[in-house]
């Protein structure tokens, strides 16, 4: 049976420790290594220049070292935002994107190599999952960019391709890593987790209390129209979703956000803006509005501005805090999934 080589940037520093000893190492190896990997953000062993060769050379033959490497840049002309595309060790593809806010840098990342929720007007989910990303891949897309930025990132959304509730235990350990005093330590209340709404682990982080916020993927406001969009609805209820989200809200304080992408004549008339005002209603919650990026896979098309309008006018009659979410990169392949589905596309040719 082939070995499993422990993966070195997914350990906490406690697990390093035990490691060290493991391998007959002093812990203060132990505090080192994890500045290398987590602090200084090193690429690879050479790097490393206050670690002896005979540590290394047990380390590249007992363990993992993941990294990227940068397959692609799209900066926008607009704002600024950079789309990387990265290879992985294995050569699967993720991308990551990169946007200067007035609060602060922000990093979206996937964290998965494709999906299987099969949301109709994503691109990430056509071609299927692939695989969880690990820990330290969800790491080293946020390493690589303050690398190559060499700005410091200050808010995480894991909003890029793939479900991570579906990854969740990877999902757990990155969180624990990139909020780790001892590494980048970025504040739980600047990380935010989307989710297109699977229940028990909706509830599963809801238990551990973290400080997070969670991002509900909502995009229909009755079981009916989400079905339509969503596969995921077929399993729960839109009912279990916002209990499950209430849930969230009493046990950690923290507010949902709602992700509605507004797909023209789907879900954009009156009628949808009143079944989402009844929806929410007594809700601590914020509402993002998002006009569809559309695919050329599918045939949605964004809703029209005026109706985005109307929409976003009849939610704050009713006092809901709603936002149209500032179209960021719209000229580089902005929208989940598609500069990774356009290299693919390219290599099937
Ligand atoms: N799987 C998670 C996170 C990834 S998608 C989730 O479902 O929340 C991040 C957000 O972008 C989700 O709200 C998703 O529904 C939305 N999205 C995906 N493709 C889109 C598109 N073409 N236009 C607008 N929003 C899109």
């Amino acid at each position: 049976m082939e070995d499993i080589k422990t993966d070195l940037k997914s350990l906490s520093l406690e697990e390093l420790k035990a490691e060290m000893e493991t391998i007959g190492e002093k812990p203060f190896r132990a505090k080192q290594l994890y500045e290398w990997l987590h602090v200084k953000l090193a690429r690879d062993y050479d790097e490393m220049t206050n670690i002896p060769k005979s540590l290394k050379e047990k380390l590249s033959d007992g363990y993992t070292y993941t990294s990227l490497n940068i397959v692609e840049v799209q900066t926008s002309k607009i704002d600024g935002t950079k789309k990387y595309l990265f290879a992985l060790n294995d050569g699967n593809l993720v991308e990551s994107v990169w946007m200067k806010y007035h609060h602060g840098n922000s990093v979206c990342i996937s964290s998965q190599v494709g999906c299987r929720m099969g949301c109709r007007f994503c691109a990430s989910t056509i071609g299927g999952l692939e695989r969880g990303l690990l820990p330290s891949e969800m790491l080293d897309q946020i390493y690589a960019i303050s690398r190559d930025t060499k700005e410091r990132v200050s808010n995480v959304v894991v909003m890029g391709t793939g479900e991570p509730l579906d990854n969740f235990d990877n999902l757990l350990k990155f969180i624990a890593l990139i909020t780790d005093e001892n590494g980048l330590n970025i504040s739980q209340r600047n990380i935010t987790v989307s989710t297109c709404g699977i229940v028990e682990n909706m509830r599963r982080l809801a238990d551990k209390n973290l400080q997070i916020t969670l991002a509900l993927s909502l995009h229909g406001a009755t079981q009916e129209k989400r079905r339509a969009l969503m596969p995921i609805a077929e399993k729960y209820d839109l009912d279990e979703v916002i209990a499950a989200c209430k849930d969230y809200f009493e046990k950690t304080g923290r507010r949902i956000t709602f992700e509605y992408s507004l797909v023209g004549g789907v879900n954009d008339t009156e009628e949808d803006a009143e079944d989402l005002c009844r929806l929410v209603s007594g809700l601590n919650c914020h509402i993002n509005l998002i006009p569809v990026n559309p695919i050329k896979e599918r045939s949605y098309v964004e809703s029209q501005k005026k109706d985005v309008m109307r929409f976003k006018d009849k939610l704050e009659k009713k006092h809901i805090n709603a936002t149209v979410r500032r179209e960021m990169g719209r000229d580089i392949d902005g929208a989940c999934g598609q500069l990774r589905r356009r290299h693919h596309n390219k290599e099937s040719q």
